[in-house]
């Protein structure tokens, strides 16, 4: 069916509801709370009517149904859209749910296989799931015949550091292209992690990327002040983008030009007011996490990022390191909490209206950095309530609307998620504004958010009256080309 007849159909059903001509006609009604939609720009008190895993009507008078959820004094809206969900297995879905996720997608380092991520993951998760055709792991896989699924232990740092003969670029791209046939969202790329990454291999793939209509979501290369700075880093990608006609999506651009960040948003603005495809999104931490022994930490990065040993913790244990400790865990692998941004940068980069909100978390045995769990509550309640660096409904819109927005173009499924109209998918939220906030820090990452009260995935619960609902399996695979 095309959208405008899906849409219309969709009205329809809920005008006659609201009617009452049908009366019960919904499996789930929830009653009475402070409906925010970014789509429509309503907020207002009004009930939301669930039917088969949609949103059937939006009604300012009361819908009955069989079964209801009292939203009096909360607020109900779409559910939260992770662009950048590095945790993708169940751990990090429940860290997920409690923080009011409803979608994760990994768009920067996703696999180089397609079917089988997405084969591993059906009917499994609590949460919608989705992947982008990882530039890393192809990469990896052509230059060095190892698989991988990102920057971890199977990544060859020396073939990172080389760039492709002309016959492993051409593999390279070939790769990238058969992922996007095989459903993926987008092409992720992780420039600071594969270095030998050459211009003519970036250029190459935004060409077929820009052929297939998606989006390269990139970790760009260079970070910090020191020249080549952050700076250079989003430049490279904007001219990328501008001359091959791809869509751009700069990811935690916080994380790699922290001071410069004020900057970095006026050249994604200016270039996006001169008509180039450039989009961006940022987490609500001043600390990034990465694993040592990548080139993130090749010699130098103390003048690159203006930090030294005492500004890096151990994610395992959570000590803070010195010389001779960097030195032992740089030779083993491991993931390091880096901390490296002043909260003015961080907070005028979450405020911004162009940033989409993302983790970039990821929970291993409950070990990681607190955005895993906490991001979306902290924005909610520490950014927007106690700060007020942005309006509740501004919050909302940079954490729904917008990502479904930056997505929709090639992925048709997001055109359904990201707001509360009839036709959308059920992901909804109902939470207490009053109340909701993180409770993650870098001790305890795993500490979930509170606040939400009831999380819906396709309008299965995944947190009911607070709780997590561990045993619900209603994530669906968000891809291209597929029931889309
Ligand atoms: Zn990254």
């Amino acid at each position: 069916m095309k959208r405008r007849d899906f849409l219309a159909n969709a009205i329809v059903l809920g005008t006659g509801a609201r009617l009452g001509a049908q009366p019960a006609a919904f499996d789930l009604v929830i009653a009475r709370g402070r409906v925010i939609d970014p789509s429509t720009r309503l907020d207002a008190i009004a009930d939301v009517g669930i039917r088969a895993g949609r949103v059937a009507a939006v009604s300012r008078t009361p819908l009955r149904a069989a079964r209801t959820i009292d939203a009096r004094g909360l607020v109900v809206a779409p559910g939260f859209i992770d662009l950048h969900a590095h945790g993708q297995d169940l751990e990090n879905n429940r860290a997920q749910a409690m923080d009011g996720v409803t979608t994760a997608l990994e768009l920067e380092t996703g696999p180089a296989d397609i079917p089988a991520w997405y084969a591993a993951r059906e009917g499994q998760r609590l949460l919608n799931y989705g992947a982008c055709v990882g530039h890393i792991a192809v990469r990896n896989l052509v230059m060095s015949g190892r698989p991988t699924t990102g920057f971890n232990q199977q990544l060859d740092l020396e073939a990172a550091k080389r760039p492709p003969n002309e016959r492993q670029q051409q593999e390279i791209v070939a790769r990238v292209a058969q992922g996007l046939r095989d459903g993926a969202l987008s092409v992720g790329f992780g420039v600071q992690y594969v270095p030998g990454t050459s211009r003519l291999e970036l250029l190459a793939l935004f060409r077929a990327a820009a052929e297939a209509g998606a989006m390269c979501g990139v970790h760009q290369r260079y970070a910090g002040t020191v020249e080549p700075d952050g700076l250079a880093g989003v430049e490279e990608l904007i001219a990328a983008a501008a001359a091959t006609g791809a869509h751009v999506h700069i990811e935690h651009i916080t994380s790699n030009t922290a001071r410069l960040v004020r900057e970095a948003l006026r050249l994604v603005e200016g270039a996006r007011a001169r008509g180039v495809r450039v989009t961006c999104d940022t987490h609500p931490y001043t600390a990034a996490m990465t694993r040592i022994e990548t080139a993130v930490f090749d010699p130098g990065w103390q003048e690159r990022f203006e930090i030294s040993h005492g500004d890096l913790e151990w994610a395992e244990t959570g000590e803070r390191l010195t010389e001779a400790t960097f030195a032992r865990y740089r030779a083993t692998g491991g993931s390091v909490v880096i901390h490296m941004m002043r909260e003015e940068d961080v907070t005028a980069a979450v405020a911004h209206p162009l940033t989409a909100i993302i983790s970039d978390g990821e929970l291993t045995n409950g070990r990681g950095h607190p955005r895993s769990s906490g991001t979306f509550c902290r924005v909610l309640g520490r950014y927007a309530r106690e700060r007020q660096a942005l309006t509740l409904p501004e919050a909302i819109r940079k954490m729904t609307l917008h990502p479904a927005q930056i997505l929709e173009g090639r992925v048709r499924a997001m055109r359904r998620k990201g707001r509360l109209v009839p036709g959308a998918d059920a992901d909804i939220v109902v939470f207490d504004a009053a109340t909701v906030i993180d409770r993650a820090d870098y001790t305890h990452p795993a500490a979930p958010s509170v606040g939400m009260r009831h999380v819906l995935v396709h309008g299965t619960s995944v947190v009911r009256d607070g709780a997590l609902v561990a045993d619900a399996r209603p994530g669906r695979a968000v891809r291209v080309g597929l029931g889309a």
